[in-house]
């Protein structure tokens, strides 16, 4: 329900009253309007690169090509604004093939901890610059799982390039994997970083929610690796979730059911 308030207008005399009037949003229409929010968030993300690439390239233009050390850095700029709309159309193709397959995932046996091994070695290099240490936990019980490894990654890289994003340098990552119980998986990635606010934590999976627009921008984010990870972890029949105190850290963790492996005794 929406309320909508009305000011009366008479003639000479002005306003003199209000009329409220209570509106039902049909299903339809939160849609619609879902729809709309993403295209005007889509075009302002791509308009900003763009406004800034533009002016850089005038900036050239009016003289100062001529001036080597000075067009080299507005290049290098250009270049990084250029490098992040490839990543956000890359992010929104992604998120359009999940919306589109709902549900398709190809699974293979995995074995966890290498595949968690392999998520560590990826960032290893953003670590080291951070000096950021990360730990790895897997329960005993937990050997191979069936699951679709592409898009486990890329919900994985999601979370771990976020807790290195958000948290200072010096900072400890934890990524951790259990059963919660026999047909389940959880796998968790905790940082000890900047930490969300309690108020922004409702709308934080929600595509382009963004705590912090400057610093998302400023650290090459585009407001889409939660949600894109919630699509991924939802096409698996999971759920994820985040738990986070500011300046304390934040925890994201998702649960997976566990099919059992071929030729496995059910
Ligand atoms: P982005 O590309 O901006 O990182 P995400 O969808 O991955 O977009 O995350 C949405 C927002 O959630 C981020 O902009 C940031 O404000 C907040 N966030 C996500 N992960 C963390 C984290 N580990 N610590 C603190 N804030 C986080």
């Amino acid at each position: 329900l929406r309320v909508v308030f009305t000011p009366i207008h008479r003639r000479g005399i002005g306003i003199t009253g209000t009329i409220a009037m209570l509106q039902d949003i049909t299903e339809q229409e939160q849609l619609e309007n879902a729809r709309r929010e993403f295209v005007a968030n889509v075009s302002h993300e791509l308009r900003t690169p763009l406004t800034t690439i533009k002016s850089y390239l005038e900036a050239l233009d009016d003289g100062a090509l001529e001036d080597r050390a000075l067009s080299h850095r507005f290049v290098g700029v250009m270049r990084n604004e250029s490098e992040r709309m490839i990543r956000l159309v890359n992010d929104l193709l992604h998120l359009s093939r999940l919306d589109s397959r709902k549900g398709l995932v190809s699974k293979v046996p995995t074995n966890v901890l290498d595949m968690l091994e392999e998520v560590a070695d990826r960032f290893s290099f953003q670590l080291d610059q951070k000096e950021i240490s990360i730990q790895i936990e897997v329960a005993h019980d937990i050997n191979e799982i069936m699951l679709d490894r592409d898009q486990i990654d890329q919900v994985l890289d999601n979370l771990v390039s976020n807790a290195i994003k958000y948290t200072p340098e010096g900072g400890a990552i934890t990524i951790r994997a259990s059963r919660t119980n026999k047909d389940w998986l959880e796998i968790s990635v905790q940082d000890n970083g900047i930490g969300i606010p309690k108020k922004d934590l409702a709308r934080i999976f929600d595509r382009f929610y963004r705590v912090d627009k400057a610093r998302s921008r400023n650290m090459g984010g585009t407001g889409l690796g939660l949600s894109i990870a919630r699509e991924i972890v939802k096409a698996h029949g999971g759920t994820i979730s985040l738990d986070s105190e500011l300046n304390q850290g934040t925890r994201v963790s998702f649960a997976l059911p566990i099919p059992p492996l071929e030729g496995e005794a059910v």
